[in-house]
């Protein structure tokens, strides 16, 4: 068997201003942890042995074909501009277009330093590795759009972060890596050509039909919206809403330190980074406009008619909270059961949720619950759910099959934090047990799985995770 990726690269035939050419720098001795086989067959990926996959995505051997990049881009983290970022940890060996058409990137995180690096070691350690590994296919699974995890290997070498960690590559897989920073780093240097080159580019890989720089501002607008509407519904956390980890293509990337809530609290933070608390889960859809507003100001830059372009982009920005909104109410109006869009269902969630905040409810499977009599339960005064749900029921009436709607809105497993912390403690004792454990169940997060029930408990006092640290 030998590791075939058919690469179709597109971005390396862009100006060499828009990347370094950079190989991963080869480690010491690679064992694989995981491929991902069902991704590789939508990728047209066929399977090498066990070595070769080891070597090929610790980044020792090149698949043939790839000319490996790592991409220039900057952003605003939390806040404040940083002009130059670009990957510092990672290089993109090349796209591949899978069997449903996709044109996708095929990234090594990990690989060693590149001219990006600034004072880092462009390694990861394995924690960081596998939490991604698990959670971004666990978003996959739970219909939410997420760069996914190829491969994930150990490099047998030493990094160095709160002690001496193992070292780990992670292959990423995304739609592209084109963030709001790529824009904003040729908008920012006053380079109006590559400007262009880029906006073309996104549109012709990501929005075919958009128009302009006004219609590709207005096409990731939609996108994100309905992303972060999707994050709220499962409880998600990304904690670096930075402008360079917020995709074109709308997907969700770069998970730090991201996490789930358990305990239901709109205010829940989890990053140890974020002490102010901007990236706080009910924050999230204010910063996306934030976000976008970032990149209608880069995009701006290119257009002629300055006039003409501010007024349509503050038009588009401006209607982004209802957007959001639309697709907040949507996504929650599934998760009751309501197929319906009726006035006062608004109310109805926000009123639930409330409730649910002042009796620590858990998040997840109080909603998984609704189908069921034990919702009630998650309360720590139950009557604050039986109050509330009396006119969820009254609702109830105006719907036809309302039960179906909600198992499948509702996830029973999604990756608890303390789950996640305890499989990466057992993987640096080299124990893999619970990595393939979590990630075989979580592929399945709306379907009951009598016999793995213990990984849909919320954590006890001494399991909750507090904070969560970023991958570098
Ligand atoms: P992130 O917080 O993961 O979005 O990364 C922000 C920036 O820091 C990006 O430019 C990364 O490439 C860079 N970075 C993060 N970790 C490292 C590392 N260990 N070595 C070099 N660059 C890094
Ligand atoms: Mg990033």
């Amino acid at each position: 068997m030998t590791l075939i990726i058919p690469f179709d690269n597109t971005y390396a035939r862009l100006p060499n201003s828009f990347y370094a050419r950079q190989a991963p720098i080869p480690v010491r001795a690679p064992q694989l942890i995981a491929f991902n086989e069902d991704l590789a067959r939508v990728l047209r990926v066929a399977p090498g042995d066990v070595h070769e996959m080891a070597e090929a995505f610790a980044g020792n051997t090149l698949p043939d074909g790839s000319e490996p990049i790592a991409q220039l881009y900057s952003g605003h983290q939390f806040g404040n501009y940083n002009p130059q970022l670009g990957d510092g940890r990672a290089v993109l060996l090349g796209e591949t277009v899978g069997n449903d058409g996709v044109r996708r990137d095929i990234q090594l995180k990990g690989s060693g330093p590149t001219p990006f690096s600034r004072q880092g070691d462009g390694r990861a350690w394995l924690g960081p590795v596998l939490r991604e590994y698990i959670v971004s296919e666990a978003m996959h699974a739970l219909g939410i759009p997420t760069t996914r995890a190829l491969a994930a290997v150990e490099t047998g070498e030493v990094v160095l972060r709160k002690g001496p960690m193992p070292g780990a590559v992670l292959t990423r897989v995304a739609q592209s890596h084109l963030r709001v920073g790529t824009f904003q780093v040729f908008a920012s240097r006053g380079q109006f050509d590559s400007l262009r080159q880029l906006t073309d580019y996104a549109i012709q890989r990501h929005y075919p039909q958009a128009k302009g720089p006004m219609g590709l501002l207005r096409a990731v607008v939609q996108k994100q919206s309905e992303l972060i509407a999707a994050w709220m519904s499962v409880g998600f956390i990304h904690g670096v809403m930075n402008t360079d980890n917020s995709s074109i293509a709308g997907e969700t990337i770069d998970y730090g330190p991201c996490a789930f809530m358990d305990t239901y609290h709109p205010n829940t933070v989890y990053s140890s980074i974020d002490r102010m608390g901007r990236y706080a889960y009910s924050n999230q859809p204010e910063i996306a406009v934030w976000n976008a507003a970032q990149l209608a100001t880069a995009l701006i830059q290119q257009v002629e008619d300055k006039q003409a372009a501010v007024e349509e982009a503050t038009e588009i920005v401006h209607a982004m909270p209802d957007l959001l909104q639309e697709n907040w109410q949507a996504r929650f109006r599934s998760k009751l059961g309501l197929s319906i869009s009726e006035e006062g269902d608004e109310g109805l969630i926000t009123d639930l949720l409330v409730r649910m905040a002042q009796n620590q409810a858990d998040f997840t499977n109080t909603f998984r619950a609704l189908g069921s009599d034990t919702a009630r339960a998650q309360f720590t005064d139950p009557a604050a759910f039986d109050t509330w749900a009396e006119g969820w029921k009254a609702r109830l009436q105006r719907e036809d099959d309302p039960f179906p709607v909600m198992a499948a809105a509702n996830p029973a497993f999604i990756p608890r934090n303390h789950r996640v912390e305890q499989m990466i403690e057992a993987a640096v004792q080299g124990d893999y047990g619970p990595f393939h454990r979590l990630n075989r169940v979580l592929a399945q997060p709306f379907k009951e799985q009598p016999d793995e029930a213990d990984l849909k408990r919320p954590p006890t006092q001494s399991e909750v995770v507090h904070a969560t640290f970023c991958g570098t």
